[in-house]
């Protein structure tokens, strides 16, 4: 149950889609990546012509899913979705895809986890709408093309360079999406307290969207777990005071990391004398799993300047030194 967690309960899940911004006038933040998506969604309605292939990466929470919503929405087409471990045989992509109408969007989350035999239809798919279904078995076999009508893939990673080159070749809209700066969370915030009709103060939205990562998830579930804290303490409206309460029973600290990311800056720091270490060996000192430290973990401990990454391993910077040195964990969290 930690706030970092990737699985979600179907509650939870519920709660993430009522949230959901629907066009890209209500998406908050992203400025650059929103301003270059609307230029070319108005290009391709102008066109009259489906929209180019969109690859969006970065890490997660950071809004790729309801992107590809906003896309399907701006574009008016429907969206079919799907992730990459769920499409298992290339027969299923080639049920997906015949099942397209012309503009539709075709979303798979995680299309660095397809299968390379499943990938490999999507070639052809996305640069010529066709593909080539071989039907029967040994002599017997032979194969035959579909031609698909034009539709939009959208995929969405956590991890760009493990895209192969000729899929990440005909993606011809590429976009990052970066952490989101504290303006942005705090909007997001109050967007989400008046969804769910609850009053909160500016100072704890403030604070709220300091310690949320840069990512509108956690800044949306944090605020659900502090609005518990202030409904038993019959708060009017939910006060600073609560705010630092709850994410300190929480585990989340005044720089938004928690247990982990001071196991991970610790064990950097006091066991490897500040680097550099193989992540792999962190990974293994403290007993996470290593996909788990690239995805979610160290991206943010590098943008806050705590983490480098170097040619020869992981290295604690002189701030890292300043922050986790010596500071003991109860001093942090409840
Ligand atoms: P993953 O990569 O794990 O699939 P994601 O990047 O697709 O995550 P979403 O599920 O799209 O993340 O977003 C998480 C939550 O944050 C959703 O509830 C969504 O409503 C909210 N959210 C994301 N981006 C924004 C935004 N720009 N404005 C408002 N709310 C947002």
């Amino acid at each position: 149950d930690r706030i970092l967690d990737e699985g979600q309960t179907a509650h939870e899940e519920q709660f993430e889609m009522s949230l959901r911004p629907e066009l890209l006038t209500q998406y908050i933040g992203q400025g650059a990546l929103k301003s270059n998506l609307k230029v070319f969604i108005e290009a391709a309605k102008i066109r009259k012509e489906a929209l180019d292939h969109v690859i969006l990466y970065g890490p997660p929470g950071l809004g790729k899913t309801t992107l590809s919503n906003i896309i399907a929405n701006e574009m008016n087409v429907n969206i079919r979705t799907t992730t990459g471990p769920a499409v298992e045989r290339a027969g299923d992509l080639a049920a997906i895809l015949s099942s397209l109408e012309a503009g539709d969007v075709l979303f798979i989350d995680e299309i660095h986890r397809l299968p390379r035999a499943v990938e490999e239809i999507l070639y052809s798919a996305m640069e010529d709408f066709f593909i080539d279904v071989v039907i029967g078995k040994g002599e017997e076999a032979r194969s035959i093309r579909i031609d698909l009508p034009p539709f939009t893939l959208v995929g969405a990673t956590t991890r760009f360079g493990s895209l192969s080159a000729p899929l990440r070749d005909r993606f011809g809209v590429q976009l990052r999406l970066e952490y989101y700066d504290t303006e942005s969370l705090i909007t997001i915030v109050n967007r989400t307290a008046d969804i769910f009709e609850v009053a909160i103060d500016d100072d704890s939205a403030v604070e709220l969207a300091r310690r949320s990562r840069g990512t509108p998830r956690i800044a949306n579930r944090l605020l659900r777990r502090v609005r518990d804290f202030s409904i038993v303490k019959d708060e009017q409206s939910i006060s600073l005071e609560t705010t630092n309460h709850a994410l300190k029973v929480l585990e989340v600290d005044p720089e938004g990391l928690d247990p982990t990311d001071h196991r991970i800056m610790q064990t950097i720091i006091n066991t490897y004398g500040g680097g550099p270490v193989g992540l792999e060996t962190v990974a293994v000192s403290i007993g996470e799993e290593v996909i788990t430290l690239l995805d979610v973990y160290e991206p943010y401990l590098i943008q806050r300047g705590f983490l480098e990454r170097t040619p020869r391993g992981r290295k604690a910077t002189t701030k890292s030194y300043e922050y986790f040195e010596g500071k003991r964990q109860s001093d942090l969290f409840s």
